[in-house]
Formats: structure tokens, C-alpha cells, sequence
């Protein structure tokens, strides 16, 4: 039975492009891998940070629907997503981002210290202070220390009204472990090491997606065999899944898990270097070839973001 080596990105939905791609570029030092649109309304950016080359695990992506309406938290949904730093990084992050003007508080969890502080729509955020990094490089941008650059995505925390249906999940389809409980809060671990994911319990009340909101957490998949191996496994328990979807860069299928969160498991190829070589990547826009033939409606319509 394959397991998951952990999460493959997180997608999120914002308002304003040019002010997101300011925020994970500048201020938090992210690289932008990958501008295109969303395959479905190609209207909208569908924006991808990470790494240097934009590594599973690394990738938090963007539709950024500029009139957007700020998003109400509720169960259900990823309600905070945390970046991994180096051990001691925290006190330079911390004061850059007081410098600019970002409310930050530090915290404890499961013995980590973090940093948690919010986007400019008010996506939850955290920096973790994580042990070895040395297999993740990460990417650091003009102005922010190697030392202290984000190297990957460290996990999110999920509001959750069915716990124990959520977390059967994430160990009997994905391989995760449960790696203990804080408070009301139980963490399930990859097997890789690479994520953890926090199960918070929830009243099950819906919020409303919006800026802000996280729209689903994606989980890799090594190739198209193990992905169809934990779909069937999703299915064997009676959690329907939807048909294989190509992302260009990835393919993909969705899901809700027991507590509502819509879940993805993505492919690792083939990966983001498949239409621009990785010293360019980000900066061309890239389009689906359904929609070339549409390029200069689509790109007349998209906002700038420089
Ligand atoms: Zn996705």
C-alpha cells in the first residue's frame, strides 16, 4: 500500500495579485515558479511560490480574484499554514517583519517555536523553527538572509468537526502517524518527516471561502499508480473522489475528507520546469494549450502585477 512522502502544496484564494505577489515574493522571500491561470477561468492568475525549482512540498499557490470578498473562517477548512525556517531564525523574522509593519506573536507548539502573523488578507500564517533542513534549500530573495530564508511548507491546521474521520485519513490513505496531543489539538506527522498536520476540533460550522481562505491542501503522490492506489483506497472507504485532472504541472484528484476539507492528491511529475527552464521560471505567462489560442484576450484582461 503507497503512502503519501507529505504535502504536495497548499492553494489559497486572495483579492488583490500585485499585493500577493509583493507579500510571498518580497516580504517573505518565496520565488514565484510559475504565473499562469486558473484552468477553469482563465480571467484569474493562478500564482505559484516555492523553492528554487518549486519542489513538491514547497508550493503555496494563489487565485487572486481582485474584487474578492473576505473569506469567513469556519470548520472544515485549513484555518493556518506553516512555513518551515531554520533553528534560531526566528528572532530576524521577527523583527523584519515589525519593521514592516506586520503584527507577528510568538508561540509554542509542540515544543517548536513559531511565529504566527497574517497576509494581507488575513491568511493565517506561521514560521516554524524546524531541526534539519538541509535536504530543503529553499530560495532567498533579494534582501533576506540565506540563513533564515523559508524552506518549505511545515504543515497546516485544520478546524475539524469529525476528528476521528479525518484523521483515519491522514494515517490509513496518506501514512501519516499520530505524534501526540496538545490541548484539544492532536498532530499526525508524514512518514517523511517532511509536515505535520494539526487536527483542531471544530463545532461544525461553515464558514464562507473567500481572501483569505484556503481552498485545499494537496498531498503528493509519487506517480499516477499511487495516486490511483489511495483513490481506491478512498473509495474502498466510501469517500468519493473525482476523476484524474491534468494541472500541467501536476496531475491531480480531489476529494472531501470526513470534516468537509477538500483534500488533493498530486503527482510529483512532472513538476514545474516542464514549460520554462528553472532559471526562468515565473517569469513568462504560461497558458494551458486549450487557452494559447486565447492569449492576448486573456493576457488584455489580466491585471499586472509589477
Ligand atoms: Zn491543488
Amino acid at each position: 500500500m503507497p503512502v503519501s512522502q507529505g504535502l504536495h502544496h497548499v492553494t489559497a484564494m486572495a483579492a488583490d495579485p500585485r499585493r500577493n505577489v509583493a507579500f510571498y515574493t518580497r516580504t517573505l522571500g518565496l520565488r514565484l515558479v510559475k504565473k499562469t491561470v486558473n484552468f477553469d477561468d482563465p480571467s484569474v492568475y493562478h500564482l505559484y511560490y516555492g523553492d528554487e525549482t518549486g519542489t513538491a512540498g514547497s508550493i503555496l499557490t494563489f487565485f487572486p480574484w481582485p474584487h474578492a470578498a473576505r473569506g469567513i473562517k469556519g470548520s472544515g477548512e485549513p484555518v493556518e499554514t506553516a512555513f518551515l525556517v531554520p533553528a534560531g531564525a526566528l528572532d530576524a523574522w521577527e523583527r523584519r517583519l515589525a519593521d514592516l509593519g506586520i503584527e507577528a506573536r510568538r508561540e509554542q507548539r509542540f515544543g517548536q517555536a513559531r511565529l504566527v502573523f497574517a497576509d494581507p488578507d488575513d491568511m493565517r500564517l506561521a514560521l516554524v523553527e524546524a531541526g534539519d533542513l538541509s535536504d530543503s534549500p529553499g530560495w532567498a530573495a533579494d534582501g533576506i538572509d540565506a540563513e533564515i530564508a523559508i524552506r518549505r511548507i511545515g504543515g497546516v491546521t485544520l478546524a475539524v468537526s469529525d476528528m476521528a474521520g479525518t484523521a483515519r485519513v491522514l494515517t490509513d490513505v496518506f501514512g501519516y502517524s499520530e505524534a501526540g496531543s496538545e490541548g484539544d489539538m492532536k498532530r499526525f506527522v508524514s512518514v517523511s518527516g517532511s509536515d505535520a498536520i494539526d487536527l483542531r476540533p471544530s463545532p461544525p460550522v461553515r464558514g464562507r471561502m473567500g481572501a483569505g481562505s484556503v481552498h485545499h491542501v494537496a498531498f503528493r503522490a509519487a506517480t499516477d499508480g499511487e495516486q490511483a492506489a489511495m483513490a481506491q483506497s478512498l473509495v474502498a472507504g466510501r469517500i468519493g473522489v473525482t476523476e484524474q485532472k491534468d494541472r500541467n504541472y501536476f496531475r491531480s484528484v480531489y476529494f472531501r475528507e470526513p470534516s468537509g476539507v477538500l483534500f488533493e492528491i498530486a503527482t510529483d511529475e512532472p513538476g514545474f520546469a516542464v514549460d520554462e527552464a528553472v532559471e526562468e521560471l515565473g517569469t513568462a505567462l504560461k497558458l494551458p494549450a486549450q487557452y494559447e489560442a486565447q492569449r492576448s484576450r486573456i493576457e488584455a484582461v489580466l491585471p499586472p502585477l509589477a
